[in-house]
């Protein structure tokens, strides 16, 4: 068996055990991490963990709570970074209204710019969305760019059909565990759109709340799909990985 968490922070100061993480995913069948950056600076921190680590994949990108610090010259940093062959995708990028650490303007040019120069570049997307389904469907319409996941799907059934039908993939984290409305969405959205991450260190999964997330914990997720649908692990865990390794090319 083998998973792969696709989208984890494991940059952060509190991973100075970051060895011990890695291990901890091997033994428990964790084949490859993605590690997501939110800025320039947390892009190249991610990719030096990439160019350390075999597992570890990088991604590159601007998130909406960070959008307002994208300045004249990030489009042209972020080109580069995803010219290296361990960065596999562009993001995190998207809206978050509900924090409105940034302008809703400024959050919806910033992902704007992000699709297009993603499209351009031939390289999917890992897309954040939250309170912002209207904008996103809108942002994605007007740039003509679908090739993405929608990472941490946490909004209703008819969002998620509307994104699949679009050709989107969904990745669920920990959330599931603990947020009934989810396990509807599962139940009724096709295995083969659905990838699995933690978003280390936030959403830790049950049963351990409270503790610190790490891409091990992925497999709690992986377990909650396959109870959620009423199928084995091991099919959820070939499904979600082959998914993986062919949306980030790995
Ligand atoms: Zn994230």
């Amino acid at each position: 068996m083998e998973l792969i968490d696709t989208h984890s922070h494991i940059y952060y100061d509190k991973y100075n055990d970051i060895d011990e993480v890695l291990d901890r995913a091997h033994e428990n069948n964790i084949s490859k991490i993605i590690c997501v950056g939110v800025d320039i600076e947390s892009s190249f921190k991610s990719l030096n963990l990439a160019e350390k680590y075999d597992m570890i994949y990088a991604t590159a990108g601007y998130h909406p709570h960070e959008s307002k610090d994208a300045d004249v010259s990030y489009l042209k940093e972020l080109e580069e970074l995803l010219s290296h062959k361990k960065v596999v995708a562009l993001g995190e990028i998207g809206l978050d209204f509900f924090y409105k650490h940034s302008d809703k303007k400024t959050q919806i040019s910033v992902f704007e710019e992000q699709l297009y120069l993603a499209k351009s570049l031939n390289i999917p997307c890992i897309i954040h969305n939250r309170e912002s389904d209207k904008e996103l469907l809108q942002s994605i319409n007007k740039t003509k760019n679908n090739n993405g996941v929608i990472h941490c799907f946490a909004s209703d059934l008819k969002l998620a059909k509307k994104l699949i039908k679009l050709n989107f993939h969904l990745s669920f984290t920990g959330l599931i565990t603990f947020v009934n409305e989810l396990k509807n969405v599962i139940k009724n959205i096709p295995l083969d759109k659905i990838m699995v991450e933690t978003d280390s260190p936030y959403l830790t999964p049950v049963p351990h709340r409270g503790k610190r997330n790490e891409p091990y914990m992925v497999k709690y997720v992986a377990s909650e799909i396959a109870k959620i649908k009423n199928i084995s692990l091991e099919d959820v865990a070939n499904k979600t990985t082959k998914t993986a390794k062919d949306f980030f090319g790995i």
